[in-house]
């Protein structure tokens, strides 16, 4: 490792594998033995365009994507997305039922952090006249009535009847909360309760937990998307997993009424040409393909299920037993804690500092909460491996046996 590199538990853009960089560095001056760099190669080279399409293909297999849905690769991250799925779901609603008064048009949002209540604001904005129904909010159930420190149970939620969209975030970044992937778990995401027998028009954000473990019931989504920077590979590439019905004629949708759809949002756009109407962001594809070549190699995703679920034990483990000395205090309500991120308090006067600098002393970096939660914040993606969680740990459980009253 090179000596200046410290270890990075930040949220994202976060840690990549080392041999990964190393290959990538080497990319940058020549790629694929073609003489020309990654960043300087044009996209439509056979170089890249092979390249590309390799990408889309362990995607697919490392997730098991079935025929039914497409893999797109888009730019504008996860916030380019609360405006698309929004937009090209109005639309196929449109086709669906053209007669439909606006009104009775209903997008459903599941709010369980701040990033599904962003994403329900973009739709508020861009609903022309549909109307926004929040199925589920977390918040409601909280001590304060205001904290994101759980997922509800199943009997919270309310879906409308024929919705164009039921949205959630499977994994919070900011406050901590995931969905539970055991289905008989109170905190897994309540697919029973969905319209059965139907194409589902469930939208996913997955930014912060793609790749990270298998996605359940993904047959069943419509839209799953993700940036590739916490998992993945560098920002500027955002995957979007789209059930081939979703992928809708928007001006023809338009045509009878529906919000017009930019071109750089419609999901065809990038259907209809390979992912190439426009330049994508060749290097973060590149070193994406690169990830994926590496997570191959060590077992995919049930490699990664299996060390990342050890991963988060450990952290609520050290995090459970400063509970209970009084020190630490986790933001989350136990069940509904993220394996990926992972945000509690230190508590007493300075405390928080005091942690910080000190991890910061031993190497390890990006543990500060975000601005709007505070506290600390364990990332662990899968770039983070297990033998730094356990120096992290080690360092909890010192920081813990020192301040402990
Ligand atoms: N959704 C989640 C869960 C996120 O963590 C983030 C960013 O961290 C976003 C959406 C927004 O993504 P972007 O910054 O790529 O627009």
């Amino acid at each position: 490792m090179a000596e200046s590199r410290v270890i990075n538990f930040g949220a994202g853009p976060s840690a990549l594998p080392e041999p990964v960089l190393q290959e990538a560095a080497k990319g940058l001056l020549n790629f694929d033995n073609s003489g020309i760099g990654i960043a300087e190669i044009s996209h439509r080279s056979k170089e890249f365009s092979a390249y590309i399409a390799g990408v889309e293909q362990q995607i697919r297999e490392q997730l098991s994507v079935p025929p039914t849905h497409s893999i797109l690769f888009l730019q504008g991250g996860g916030t380019g997305q609360f405006s698309a799925v929004v937009l090209n779901m109005l639309a196929r609603h449109r086709l669906l039922h053209p007669n439909l008064p606006d009104e009775e048009r209903v997008l459903d949002y599941v709010l369980t952090g701040s990033w599904s209540k962003a994403a329900a604001q973009e739709a508020a904005r861009l609903a022309n006249g549909a109307k926004v129904n929040i199925a589920a909010d977390a918040r409601t159930l909280s001590d304060d009535g205001k904290s994101f420190d759980r997922i509800p149970p199943h009997d919270a939620y309310k879906f409308s009847k024929d919705p164009v969209l039921i949205y959630y975030c499977e994994n919070e970044t900011v406050s901590g909360t995931e969905f539970s992937h055991d289905e008989k778990a109170p905190e897994s995401f309540p697919f029973e309760l969905l319209p059965q027998g139907t194409l589902l028009p469930l939208v996913a954000d997955y930014s912060s937990s793609f790749m990270s473990r298998p996605i359940p019931r993904l047959a069943d989504h419509a839209i799953i998307y993700a940036g590739a920077q916490k998992n993945l590979g560098p920002a500027g590439l955002t995957i979007v997993i789209v059930r081939q019905d979703c992928i809708v004629d928007v001006d023809a949708a338009a045509k009878l009424g529906a919000v017009p759809v930019p071109t750089g949002l419609a999901y065809k756009t990038y259907a209809e040409k390979a992912n190439m109407p426009n330049t994508p962001p060749t290097f973060a594809v590149y070193v994406t393909g690169l990830v994926l070549k590496r997570n191959a190699e060590l077992g995919g995703l049930a490699y990664y299920e299996a060390a990342n679920r050890r991963k988060q034990q450990k952290v609520y483990d050290v995090l459970r037993e400063g509970e209970k000395k009084g020190v630490l205090k986790g933001h989350v309500k136990p069940g509904s804690g993220s394996w990926m991120n992972i945000v509690f308090n230190v508590l007493g006067d300075g405390a928080e500092a005091r942690f910080l600098a000190g991890a910061e002393a031993n190497g390890m970096k990006g543990l500060k909460g975000h601005r709007s939660v505070g506290g600390i914040r364990v990332s662990l993606y899968n770039a983070v491996t297990e033998e730094q969680v356990d120096k992290l740990v080690s360092y909890i459980r010192d920081f813990i046996a020192e301040a402990q009253p």
